[in-house]
């Protein structure tokens, strides 16, 4: 039986930065990814996307991201890109292989796949995103809505909502973009809990990400543990400018709350009602790790139980894309190599260590009754 030094979940930007730091380990390992392609969930957002950070600050280990650095590369872009990754490193990936369970047996894990049978690794990287479960809250009244409603990740372009009058909940990237998107061809509202806070994309001439980049701000973290990056950046909307000039001149309208749904719409907290055809939810993700279950990895909300990436409840098992994982960059493209690389200095000792009795027997310790 074939024993692989480690298993990568996911095919995206995560899964290849942890292939490139594997392959460079010299270590045996292969990425197993659901669909047809390695390219991650980039396919599936919202045409008119662009990348809040420039090319110069979107590139993933070993490859610049090509054209010039100063531009905000475009969704297709990104697809492009990975496609190259993948073909250049030619990293090992098996596509069509959705993994359903991981077990552990003995020092070993047996990652069940659909249709596919099973596979033996010594550890495993899961790096299936951060975005991939849409969390949709239910608000007062939301039943009797007849409008119809749908969450962000299923938006793709204004073209179904023309002439529509369409409201947008929610106060961070997501929200702006596509309200302002839809704004073009649609009668559009934006409303969010708390209010949309910008931060400047230039500052003194210079992307954010530059500053960011020189004032080490990204591995804060590291010298106050008890900050969390992730909740930081939920709520900021990166704008050159564009945005909140959108919103300034009325196009897309700002409202704050609503108070509950009406059977046409919504009802605002000063009691004045609007009319809505369709709500669309920019409400966020919430972690997706199905197939850790059984291993005891998860908290009782899903959230993997991890420290920088490093499982604190399973030996042998990684994690690569999960947002303020380590910094303020963890789950975006620039921040995934740092990740992948910091999870397998600690794999590859893990992988080097004998197995002894004593590591057989907490092993089987960990295995689920
Ligand atoms: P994904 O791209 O989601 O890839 C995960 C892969 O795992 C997928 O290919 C999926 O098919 C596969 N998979 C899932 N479950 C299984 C399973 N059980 N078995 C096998 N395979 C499985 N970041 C930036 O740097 N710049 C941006 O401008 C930017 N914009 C964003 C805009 C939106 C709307 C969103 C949602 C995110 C954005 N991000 C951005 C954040 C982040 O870079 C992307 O979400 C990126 O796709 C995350 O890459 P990933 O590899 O971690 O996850």
């Amino acid at each position: 039986m074939e024993i692989y030094d480690a298993l990568v979940i996911g095919g995206g930007q995560s899964g290849l930065a942890a292939g490139y730091h594997l392959q460079r380990a010299g270590l045996r390992f292969l990425i197993l990814e659901a669909s047809d392609e390695a390219t991650g969930s980039w396919k599936r957002y919202y045409d008119s996307l662009k990348l809040f950070s420039p090319a110069r600050y979107s590139s993933l280990p070993g490859m610049r991201f090509p054209g010039p650095p100063e531009r905000y590369p475009t969704r297709d872009e990104v697809v492009d890109y990975l496609h190259a990754y993948a073909e250049h490193f030619r990293l090992p990936i098996r596509t069509h292989a959705f993994v359903k369970r991981i077990e552990r047996q003995g020092v070993n894990f047996i990652v069940h796949m659909n249709g596919q049978g099973t596979l033996t690794a010594r550890s495993i990287i899961a790096a299936t995103g951060a975005f991939s479960r849409p969390h949709l809250p239910q608000l007062e009244g939301q039943e009797r809505y007849q409008g119809k409603i749908l969450h962000s990740s299923s938006y793709q372009n204004p073209t179904a909502f023309k002439h529509q009058r369409v409201l947008v909940i929610g106060a961070g990237n997501s929200a702006v973009q596509i309200a302002v998107d839809l704004a073009q061809t649609a009668r559009v509202t934006l409303t969010s809990r708390d209010p949309v806070r910008f931060r400047q994309q230039r500052i003194w001439g210079r992307d954010v990400h530059f500053w960011i980049r020189i004032t080490g701000i990204d591995t804060w973290k590291r010298a106050f543990p008890s900050w969390n990056p992730g909740e930081i950046k939920k709520a900021e909307v990166l704008d050159t400018g564009v945005y909140q000039a959108a919103l300034a001149s009325g196009n897309p309208t700002y409202h704050a709350l609503l108070e509950r749904f009406t059977e046409t719409g919504v009802q605002w907290e000063d009691g004045q009602a609007d009319e809505f055809d369709t709500v669309i939810f920019a409400t966020g993700f919430r972690p997706n790790f199905p197939y850790l279950a059984a291993l005891g990895a998860l908290d009782e909300n899903g959230n993997a139980l991890h420290t920088g990436g490093v499982s604190t409840t399973v030996p042998g098992l990684y994690y690569v894309g999960i947002s303020g994982q380590r910094s303020h960059a963890s789950a975006t493209l620039r921040g995934s190599g740092a990740d992948a690389a910091y999870v397998i200095r600690d794999l590859r000792r893990y992988c080097k260590r004998p197995v002894t009795t004593e590591a057989r027997r907490c092993c089987d310790s960990l295995q689920p009754a």
